[in-house]
């Protein structure tokens, strides 16, 4: 039975929405980002029967409204469901949706960045241009829609820095000359392409709390 409570319809409590992630270094983000909306916010470790949901879609925006429906479905929430990663321009678009099993199902991210650097070997520096691209869903009662974020940069020879995860070693943001992993979250949260996402959300969210009356 999914538990159905409509964000319109207890006015003396903040309406409550749904983070689609585990990721709990994710959800700290997007509680910052969202600090100043009367909003309470759970995340998928709220609802541990929901289980993994597949993402079969073609585009970061078709697995983050897949993901954001199934959930919003089971929970009746508001819910916002992101999904994000690295465009090539050297390699057609690459590794895109595929980002993080880019080496192959189970391999680690280190594989994912050596993959890469490979491919990349003979790749002159103008041309190692690329993309962080990330889509953020908004699925709830009268509301279904996606936005993105986009921060793009180029692809460092080797990589430089600890900070962050995934391919941040190598990503160097436009503007810049180090990686996301040398410059640190307090840059790399305000430029980053899923700042600039959940952003964008916490102006759609802004709105629709208006029109519902909250
Ligand atoms: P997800 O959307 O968080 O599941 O990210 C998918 C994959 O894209 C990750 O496993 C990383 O390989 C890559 N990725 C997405 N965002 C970032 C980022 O901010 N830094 C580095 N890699 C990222």
């Amino acid at each position: 039975m999914p538990h159905r409570k409509s964000t319109r319809s207890d006015r003396t409590t903040p309406p409550t929405i749904v983070i689609a992630t585990r990721n709990l270094h994710k959800l700290e983000e997007i509680r910052a980002i969202f600090s100043d909306l009367p909003v309470r916010i759970l995340s998928l470790a709220d609802f541990p029967e929901i289980g993994e949901v597949a993402e079969t879609g073609q585009s970061f925006a078709e697995n983050a409204l897949q993901k954001a429906r199934t959930v919003f479905q089971h929970t009746g929430l508001l819910t916002l469901a992101d999904d994000s990663g690295l465009e090539v321009d050297a390699l057609g678009g690459a590794p895109g949706i595929y980002s993080a099993r880019f080496a192959g199902p189970g391999r680690s991210t280190a594989e994912n960045n050596r993959k890469l650097l490979s491919l990349l070997k003979t790749t002159p520096r103008e041309e190692r241009t690329a993309r962080f691209r990330c889509a953020v869903a908004l699925v709830g009662p009268h509301l279904e829609t996606v936005v993105e974020g986009v921060v793009e940069g180029h692809i460092a020879p080797a990589p430089r820095g600890e900070a962050g995860f995934g391919y941040d070693p190598l990503f160097v943001p436009q503007g810049y000359t180090r990686t996301f992993a040398e410059l640190g979250s307090e840059v790399k949260n305000r430029i980053s392409h899923r700042a600039r996402a959940f952003q964008k959300a916490r102006k759609i969210l802004h709105r629709y709390l208006e029109q519902e009356g909250r």
